[in-house]
């Protein structure tokens, strides 16, 4: 890609960035990884021109990459911090992963379609992001790496996952998506010591449905 592309991306990355902070992001570090990360390397190249708008845009396989509001609001909640090692269940196009990776955290990702799982390790490998990916049913979460410092479901559950709850380290934070298939809140679930936890629930959204044993049919 050229000089002047690129300029004109990064400079969309910019806009985008200060949106986010205006609509109420605060998180710097979440921020800055909005401005690094090239988000239209990660749809289509007849979307890349709507790669910048902050909307949610399909990815094939009837799903999508998140809007950029929704990365942002989960990624602040999730409050990482460098080398915390940080589960996302629903890799997708791989965009939240890349933006972990870059806020330098451990990260481990988990996909259930098998050819999101190919061409987002393929993208997340030619930038130059190495998260350890896994196919498979993320509801049960990723058990041989546990526990985490942080768990992010980027599809919507109609319960929370009692799997990932006990994936959590202590300290640890699950965000995660719960409602029916129309609309969800956003959960925080903070493990606050080996058998106590504190739930928080926050803003609505609307997710694809997270399908598996412990989701959606
Ligand atoms: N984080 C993604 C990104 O940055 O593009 C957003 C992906 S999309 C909103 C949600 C993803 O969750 C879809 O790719 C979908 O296939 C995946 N998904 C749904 N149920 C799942 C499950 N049980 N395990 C793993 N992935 C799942």
């Amino acid at each position: 890609m050229g000089n002047y592309s690129n300029r004109k991306h990064k400079q969309r990355r910019n806009a985008l960035a200060d949106k986010l902070e205006k609509r109420g992001i605060e998180d710097q570090n979440v921020l800055a990884a909005i401005r690094e990360i090239p988000r239209h390397e990660f749809v289509d190249t007849a979307l890349e021109d709507r790669a910048y708008e902050d909307t949610a845009l399909p990815i094939g396989a009837g799903q999508t990459i998140s809007q950029p509001y929704t990365v942002a609001v989960q990624t602040e909640l999730l409050q990482v911090k460098k080398g915390e090692k940080i589960l996302e269940i629903g890799t997708g196009s791989g965009y939240q992963a890349a933006i972990l990776c870059e806020m330098g955290a451990d990260v481990y990702s988990v996909e259930r379609q098998e050819k999101l799982y190919h061409t987002a390790k393929e993208k997340l490998h030619r930038l130059g992001y190495r998260p350890q990916l896994k196919l498979g049913d993320g509801t049960l979460g990723w058990s041989a790496y546990a526990p985490y410092d942080g768990i992010v479901v980027t599809a919507g559950a109609p319960v929370v996952p009692e799997d990932l709850v006990e994936q959590l380290n202590i300290g640890g934070r699950l965000i995660v998506p719960v409602g029916n298939q129309n609309s969800q809140v956003m959960v925080r679930i903070t493990r606050v010591s080996e058998n106590e936890y504190d739930e928080e629930r926050l803003q609505h959204f609307k997710f694809v449905p997270l399908i598996g044993e412990k989701g959606w049919d």
